[in-house]
């Protein structure tokens, strides 16, 4: 069956769905967002494509361009960079600081908040202009010089960004943050705003189905090894405390972000991103994994 077709047979299949999930609410831009916008779309690596529902409408990508920091963190640090970051899932939510305590101020991965807080830090590290750099690299992955931070949401969430804050000062008394605080911050705040499309998504993260190789670009943005380490990270750690069940569900690696989006590669295949702004109590897309449950059984292309 042609994706359209499946698309639009899975979506009718989940009319009945009961979503019971709720828009984030803790920072006050997200909560804004039309709960019911639901978007997919999906790039292959031999360049077909297809897309569904509000997949050209920009969202807020939150956790999901967490990958993209650690991407080229790796690039510069190569494993040195897991001296200061773990690689396990944590079993905790996204912003806990439950285990940092224990484990000395290093963060079980980098995926969570403390993990891409780390992570930002070291980029600070190696970038003489870290915002502009950053973007700079997301739009080459992208293949995109009009993707761009969200002032607005930046503003929002340091509004009320106070766990996310307590991370930073915890890890920094550990040793762990060798920047000022309030510019790793800035940082990562700008990360988490960066808004994307569904069709931008799924093209972005093309380069992990690709052993490494953009063809967006057409550039080398990691070697095969370290592109199949991330994806393994995803695998293990993309949902918080939910990724053994999104790992069981739908069985791609995959990272969702707390704006609905959920991005999923199959390597040597497909990318996938799917937005559905509820999310369930763990903070991820309710309707976002029941799709990719669907699409991965219904075309068999779970990787296990
Ligand atoms: N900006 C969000 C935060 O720091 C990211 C959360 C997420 O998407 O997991 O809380």
């Amino acid at each position: 069956m042609e994706y359209q077709a499946l698309f639009l047979k899975i979506n009718n299949s989940l009319k009945g769905f009961q979503d019971s999930g709720q828009v984030a609410n803790y920072i006050p831009e997200l909560a804004k967002v039309d709960a019911n916008k639901f978007g997919v779309h999906l790039t292959t690596i031999d360049h077909k494509q297809a897309g569904f529902g509000d997949d050209n409408e920009k969202f807020s990508i939150q956790s999901i361009a967490k990958v993209l920091a650690l991407t080229l963190a790796y690039t510069f640090e190569d494993e040195i960079l897991f001296k200061r970051v773990g690689v396990e899932p944590s079993g905790t939510p996204f912003n806990s600081l439950y285990l940092l305590e224990t484990d000395q101020g290093i963060p079980r991965n980098p995926l969570i908040n403390a993990g891409a807080i780390v992570v930002c830090d070291v980029l600070m590290s190696h970038l003489k202009n870290p915002k502009a750099d950053f973007l700079k690299f997301v739009q080459t992955v992208s293949g995109n010089s009009a993707i761009s931070y969200c002032e607005r949401i930046v503003t929002s969430e340091k509004s009320c960004g106070y766990r996310n804050m307590a991370l930073v000062n915890l890890m920094k008394t550990f040793g762990n943050i060798k920047n000022k605080i309030d510019d790793v911050m800035d940082f990562y705040f700008n990360l988490c705003s960066i808004q994307m499309t569904c069709n931008e998504l799924s093209k972005t993260f093309l380069f992990l189905a690709n052993d490494g190789f953009c063809p967006v670009s057409n550039k080398v943005i990691l070697s095969p090894s370290k592109s199949k380490r991330i994806n393994s990270v995803m695998q293990s750690c993309g949902f918080y405390d939910e990724a053994g069940e999104f790992s069981f569900k739908v069985g791609l690696p995959g990272k969702s972000g707390v704006g609905g989006g959920i991005v999923a590669v199959h390597p040597g295949k497909y990318s996938i991103a799917v937005w559905s702004p509820k999310l369930n109590k763990k903070g991820n897309s309710n309707k976002g994994i029941a799709f990719l449950e669907r699409f991965t059984t219904e075309t068999d292309t779970s990787i296990f």
